[in-house]
């Protein structure tokens, strides 16, 4: 049974290129603050590490993970499963750990439609611009041409999702972005006043889509 002693949720996400990983690594250093590691059918890239990244599996395995309901999200993201499962989140919780998600707006839209009886706190991470992004994106997939044409155009669609999250961040600056979401979060949970523009958003989403 939940009690104000429960950790929280926070869920970070935001189109490919944002920097929304660096942010939630930053985030876990915190004391008290854990990453949920999720389930992937993706390949591991070279740099990552196979239980602190994401639990790798097969399709079959995960395909049996859904089957047994062990999922508290789940969702295909470009052609892969990626899935959060629920007993670690809840433990973790109940042990009065917040608890960081670096998950998609399936994932996230999936958390809230559930209603669970824990605080909820939803990040959305922007880039400056479009410029900068297409920059970032160009020196992170190794100037693969058509790989930054598919997420240039993936960004277009995912940024729509901004609407449905508490928050929305521009990681101009990876300390200042930081600075704001750590202050937001200790905001949301010392129920103090919180340093939120809405209609900056509102016209920087304008500028980003138009
Ligand atoms: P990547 O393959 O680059 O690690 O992640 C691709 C996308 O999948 C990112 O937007 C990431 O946030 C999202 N993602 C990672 N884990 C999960 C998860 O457990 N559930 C959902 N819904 N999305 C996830």
């Amino acid at each position: 049974m939940p009690t104000y002693n429960d950790g929280v949720m926070i869920v970070l996400s935001s189109p490919s290129g944002a920097g929304k990983t660096t942010l939630v690594n930053l985030l876990s250093k915190l004391d008290n603050f854990e990453i949920s590691i999720s389930h992937t059918t993706r390949q591991p890239r070279p740099n990552e590490i196979e239980n602190k990244d994401y639990y790798f599996v097969s399709e079959e395995k995960f395909k049996r993970l859904i089957q047994n309901e062990e999922f508290l999200e789940y969702a295909k993201v470009f052609n892969n499963y990626y899935g959060t499962t629920r007993t670690p989140v809840i433990n973790k919780l109940d042990n009065g750990k917040n608890v960081l998600f670096d998950i998609d707006w399936q994932g996230a839209d999936q958390i809230k439609n559930k209603k669970l009886d824990y605080k909820l706190i939803t990040f959305f991470i922007l880039p400056p611009s479009k410029e900068v992004l297409f920059e970032r994106l160009s020196n992170r997939d190794m100037k693969d041409k058509l790989i930054v044409e598919e997420r240039m155009k993936q960004f277009g669609r995912d940024v729509l999702h901004w609407i449905n999250y508490d928050y929305v961040v521009i990681n101009e600056n990876l300390e200042k972005c930081y600075s704001k979401i750590y202050n937001l979060i200790k905001a949301e949970i010392s129920n103090g006043s919180k340093d939120y523009d809405p209609n900056y958003i509102r016209s920087h989403v304008e500028k980003l889509t138009s």
